[in-house]
């Protein structure tokens, strides 16, 4: 009988995030002013980021300590556990040995507090005393709202509205940690006023909700805007995930042949495979596959180009993979995975052939959510379960090939909090969105 879990003692929690911009063998592009369209420098980001964070976004240093404060907080809930999943490799009947990585063990639910954490310890060093932010699922939203609480800082949330009837409970989370949660679009940013102006009934967008959270940063000084993927210094504080679980492979014996992420921001399989990548770039054969939703296809069926990073025009250009920033998905359940957008170290590492891309209908991704629930026990969040799809299809095909793959695979979160989507999914009302149905949806 071998080993289930693979668990690091405190001591072994990484002390520094790994920093990816170091070894990019291309270039990133600028962010551009959505105005000028000019590079944005420092001073244009000054009003929203503290300047920590804003050095992080261009630093080349390959390591970037993490400060002592947020290590100490970390320890609430890190190190994660590694799991073999021995009892869904049995089920599968596959040669394939899977792993995952388990991120939703903490207090909120997914891997967003190791960036929560880090941005409320930088804006509370430069004396900041309110935070704005958007939320889809709430997961980012109870994250912030819980670090805001550790640093004693104001939360405001504005979450998507689609999910913000979808999911109540969320909102109450973000409540208990102190944080004010308004349903976006409202009526009180001028961002949301016109979205509502063309759109009564407007299910509202993630691109949206950042609107209207830059814009209310951007109107007071005492505030600053965060954001909970996309932008490097996020994924960079996600490294944490990928840089524990390279030891814990060590542990067990093995390398990864396959990494799988699901990919929203991108914060999720950036902060999993970017410290593999590393490996990657000095010529070690692993495949790195990121997991979308058919209803918001960003890297699979976007365009490679410049775009707004919300919807009205508040925040700069960035070259991503991109749906269009007017692109409102369809209300599938996994609220995290419905960004228009993507990372652009993502998107560039696409967009050289570095990493893969799958995307998969909700029915078939909550066929591999109760499969792994009735398998390993963790009812997974709808975002990872994209994850557990592809692991368990690349496991059925390492079957056929008889190949003793080592499959590796991100569990972003816990679903606790979504039992109203497996409700749907269990009395058989999950509607599958393509991406061109879900646009002539919305008109
Ligand atoms: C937010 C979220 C995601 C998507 O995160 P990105 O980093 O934006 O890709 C995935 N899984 C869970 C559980 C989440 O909460």
């Amino acid at each position: 009988m071998g080993t289930t879990k693979f668990l690091l003692s405190e001591k072994e929690i990484p002390t520094a995030w790994y920093n990816v911009l170091a070894d990019l063998p291309y270039p990133l592009e600028p962010y551009l002013h959505p105005v000028t369209r000019e590079p944005v420098g420092p001073k244009d980001l000054s009003p929203l980021f503290p300047m920590e964070l804003i050095k992080q976004e261009v630093s080349n240093e390959r390591w970037i300590e993490i400060p002592d404060e947020v290590l100490e907080i970390y320890k609430l809930y890190r190190p994660g556990p590694l799991f073999r999943a021995r009892r869904l490799e049995k089920v599968l009947d596959t040669p394939a040995k899977i792993y995952y990585k388990y991120e939703g063990g903490n207090a909120t639910g997914s891997h967003k507090p190791n960036t929560a954490i880090a941005q409320a310890y930088y804006n509370k060093q430069e004396g900041i005393k309110r935070l704005t932010t958007e939320t889809g699922a709430g997961q980012w939203g109870s994250a912030l709202a819980m670090a805001s609480s550790f640093f004693d800082i104001e939360c405001v949330v504005y979450m998507v509205k689609v999910s913000y009837d979808q999911k109540p409970y969320r909102r109450s989370l973000m409540e208990v940690y102190g944080a004010t949660v308004h349903a976006s679009p409202t009526t009180s940013t001028q961002a949301g006023r016109g979205i509502l102006k063309i759109d009564p009934d407007s299910p509202g967008s993630l691109g949206i909700a950042i609107s209207e959270a830059v814009e209310d940063a951007a109107m007071r000084d005492d505030t600053h805007y965060s954001l909970g993927s996309v932008l490097n210094h996020v994924l960079l504080h996600q490294t944490i995930v990928g840089l524990e679980t390279k030891k814990q492979m060590e542990m067990a014996g093995d390398y990864p042949d396959i990494m799988i992420g699901c990919c929203g921001g991108g914060s999720n399989f950036g902060g999993f495979s970017l410290p593999f990548i590393q490996d990657k770039f000095t010529g070690k054969d692993i495949r790195l596959v990121a997991v979308e939703p058919r209803a918001c296809p960003t890297l699979t069926e976007g365009e490679y180009r410049y775009d707004l990073c919300d919807a009205a025009g508040m925040t700069p250009f960035a070259k991503m993979y991109t749906l269009g920033h007017d692109f409102v998905p369809a209300g599938i359940h996994a609220g995290g995975l419905r960004y228009h957008g993507d990372s652009p170290i993502i998107s560039l590492l696409y967009d050289k052939g570095i990493i893969e891309a799958v995307a998969y209908h909700q029915t078939s991704v909550f066929d591999a959510a109760v499969q792994f629930a009735r398998a390993e026990g963790i009812i997974p969040a709808p975002e990872s379960a994209h994850a557990i799809r592809s692991a368990i299809d690349e496991a059925l095909k390492a079957k056929e090939a008889g190949k003793g793959e080592v499959i590796l695979f991100g569990l972003s979160g816990n679903g606790y909090f979504d039992m109203t989507a497996y409700d749907s999914y269990l009395k058989e009302k999950l509607t599958d969105y393509d991406f061109a149905l879900a646009c002539s949806d919305d008109k």
